[in-house]
């Protein structure tokens, strides 16, 4: 097994299946362009084998598959299947919802248990305005439907100062109503907020959550799992909450993540534009593609930051 002097492993695989997204949210397309694919993205069957392959090479327990949007490609459907069958410890699924009405039957057949559903705000307005496309009532629909089949649901929140402020505690009292943990995603230094202004106006730290939040629920920190990447909060008798504090509390010291991109690259850092192909090893026999892939995955792990410093590369393309 590749561990580090920080005892960092890979054990968390995050797929892209898709660069193309049918949002263009406002934090992560600067130009309101909806994204398109990426060019020589791997089909269903190819990534399916490169997550194979990575199982086999590192002992990754748990997958999550994302994007891009991860329900417009057609390779959906194939690879979930696929990656249902490997014995995962864990699969689960991050979308922005907008297509789940149409995959709701596969989910529920897949047997998949765990899906994050991307959400910004309960206003109708405002939710075109930030996502630039959608329609929430499309959404709330999907997610009601997913809690109806017995799916857990969490929802991801990216508090944004300008945009969604005022739905810090309206979006924690829909999810609490629904038994749903809602996470809010410190907003993260990547593709055009690296250097730009729209980083410090948007900017809403774990501080201000918490101040925000305490003004209705009191609440007391909880236990997460090592490799968790969410500070978690009890309100008792009704639920919990976490914070992705990527800015106010960094969780790089505990990392276990590593990213497939779909067209074939691994990052082994998301502060990290620094990749590896892996899609030509798919067609070695595992004698000659395992010992290549360790080289590489040595070279990944020691690409992880001890702090999130920002990255050039937006989200979407390194598979959120
Ligand atoms: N399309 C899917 C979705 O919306 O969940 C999966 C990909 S999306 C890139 C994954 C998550 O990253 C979403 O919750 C999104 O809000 C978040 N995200 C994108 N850019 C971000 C940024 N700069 N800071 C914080 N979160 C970001």
């Amino acid at each position: 097994m590749i561990v580090d002097r920080l005892g960092r492993r890979f054990r968390n695989l995050r797929v892209s299946l898709t660069a193309a997204c049918n949002y263009a949210c406002t934090y992560c397309v600067p130009d309101g362009k909806r994204l398109l694919k990426a060019r020589n993205e791997l089909d269903a069957s190819e990534l399916y084998e490169a997550v194979k392959l990575l199982k086999q090479a590192t002992g990754i327990d748990k997958l999550r598959i994302t994007g891009g949007e991860p329900l417009v490609t057609p390779k959906f459907d194939d690879f979930l299947m696929g990656v249902m069958s490997l014995g995962l410890q864990d699969v689960s699924l991050t979308t922005n919802g907008q297509l789940l009405p149409r995959k709701h039957d596969v989910i529920v057949q897949s047997g998949i248990r765990r899906i994050n559903v991307s959400l910004d705000t309960l206003d109708p307005q405002n939710f075109r305005t930030i996502a630039r496309s959608g329609d929430l009532a499309t959404v709330l629909g999907g997610i009601d439907a997913l809690l109806d089949a017995g799916i857990r649901v969490k929802v991801n929140m990216v508090p944004l100062r300008s945009q969604n402020a005022d739905d810090i505690v309206p979006m924690l009292d829909y999810c609490l109503e629904r038994g749903i943990e809602l996470r809010y995603i410190e907003l993260m230094r990547m593709g055009h907020l690296l250097n730009g202004q729209g980083f410090q106006t948007d900017f809403i730290s774990m501080e201000s959550l918490l101040d925000r939040i305490s003004e209705k629920y009191e609440f007391t920190r909880t236990d997460a799992p090592y490799d968790s990447t969410a500070v978690r909060f009890q309100i008792p008798g009704k639920g919990v909450f976490g914070i992705i504090a990527n800015e106010s509390e960094p969780f790089c010291r505990s990392c276990t993540r590593l990213r497939l991109s779909s067209d074939g690259y691994i990052y082994g850092c998301l502060s990290s534009s620094r990749r590896q192909f892996i899609g030509d090893l798919i067609h070695e026999p595992s004698h000659i593609a395992l010992p290549r892939l360790q080289n590489i995955l040595v070279g990944a792990l020691a690409d992880k930051k001890l702090a999130f410093q920002g990255e050039v590369t937006v989200m979407k393309l390194i598979g959120g």
